[in-house]
């Protein structure tokens, strides 16, 4: 395929070799942000492209906010790699991947210029829109690879996409005193945090036991949803925070 007509009218085409067939799934039904972690977004975009790299996503969306599609949202496109949501593993199959142009944790974590937070919003409300995807499964790749990937960082302005209608987010409870579990810890009180990680979507076994895991996944919920401490120490504003963003998901409310 050399060329293909954009789904969002406001794409340019830049058309990658890296897809495959959807597998099980007719409409996706994930919303899957990523940041390209690479220092020029020229290459990224040559990257994404290049059979070789065996790596793509459907959109990249420029600091200048010019949004370029690179696979037909009816193809599967390759970003999410080993990945978990709510117990399903081919996150590819059922996500649209969108890939925003900054240097990422390896450049010293760049604020995303204005233009292009507004270009990715219109380019998001379009998908979930044409998709009907909720926005609880508008997520970062932090969420469905934790541990394995950290973008697209703690410093992605989740809250101006939530003003703006896209994606599922509460105000984060503010960071105080108050008892807290951390890596070593274990019991009860472990158990019903990590069922709450579990039911929220985030791939974590109930353990009772503060492991490895569950500090990652900790982590990746506070890289999306409470960003000023990115520890893995579960802390009351980290708990309230889940909880309350639980209790307004909509099959809960
Ligand atoms: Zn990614």
């Amino acid at each position: 395929m050399t060329s293909f007509t954009s789904d969002y009218a406001g794409a340019e085409i830049c058309a990658s070799p890296n897809h495959g067939d959807r597998v099980g799934v007719e409409h996706p039904d994930i919303l899957l942000l990523h940041y390209t972690g690479m220092p020029s977004a020229e290459g990224a975009q040559a990257w994404l492209c290049n059979v070789e790299s065996e790596v793509s996503s459907h959109y990249l969306v420029h600091e200048d906010g010019r949004v370029v599609q690179m696979v037909p949202e009816a193809r599967r496109a390759w970003h999410a790699g080993k990945s978990v949501w709510h117990g399903e593993t081919d996150i590819n199959s059922r996500s649209i991947g969108i890939e925003i142009a900054n240097a990422g944790h390896p450049g010293g974590l760049p604020e995303f210029p204005e233009r292009q937070i507004d270009a990715l919003i219109e380019l998001c409300r379009d998908c979930v829109e044409r998709h009907g995807i909720p926005p609880e499964r508008v997520l970062a790749h932090s969420d469905v690879a934790p541990i394995r990937k950290v973008d697209p960082g703690e410093n992605f302005p989740w809250g101006r996409l939530a003003a703006a209608g896209i994606g599922h987010w509460v105000e984060p409870s503010p960071i105080g005193g108050g008892r807290f579990f951390q890596r070593g810890d274990a019991g009860q009180p472990v158990e019903a945090l990590q069922s709450m990680l579990s039911l929220y979507g985030y791939g974590i076994e109930i353990s009772g036991e503060y492991c490895v895991r569950t500090e990652g996944v900790v982590a990746a919920f506070q890289r999306h949803f409470r960003q000023s401490k990115v520890d893995g120490v579960a802390d009351s504003s980290t708990i309230e925070t889940l909880h309350r963003l639980l209790t307004s998901l909509p099959r809960f409310a």
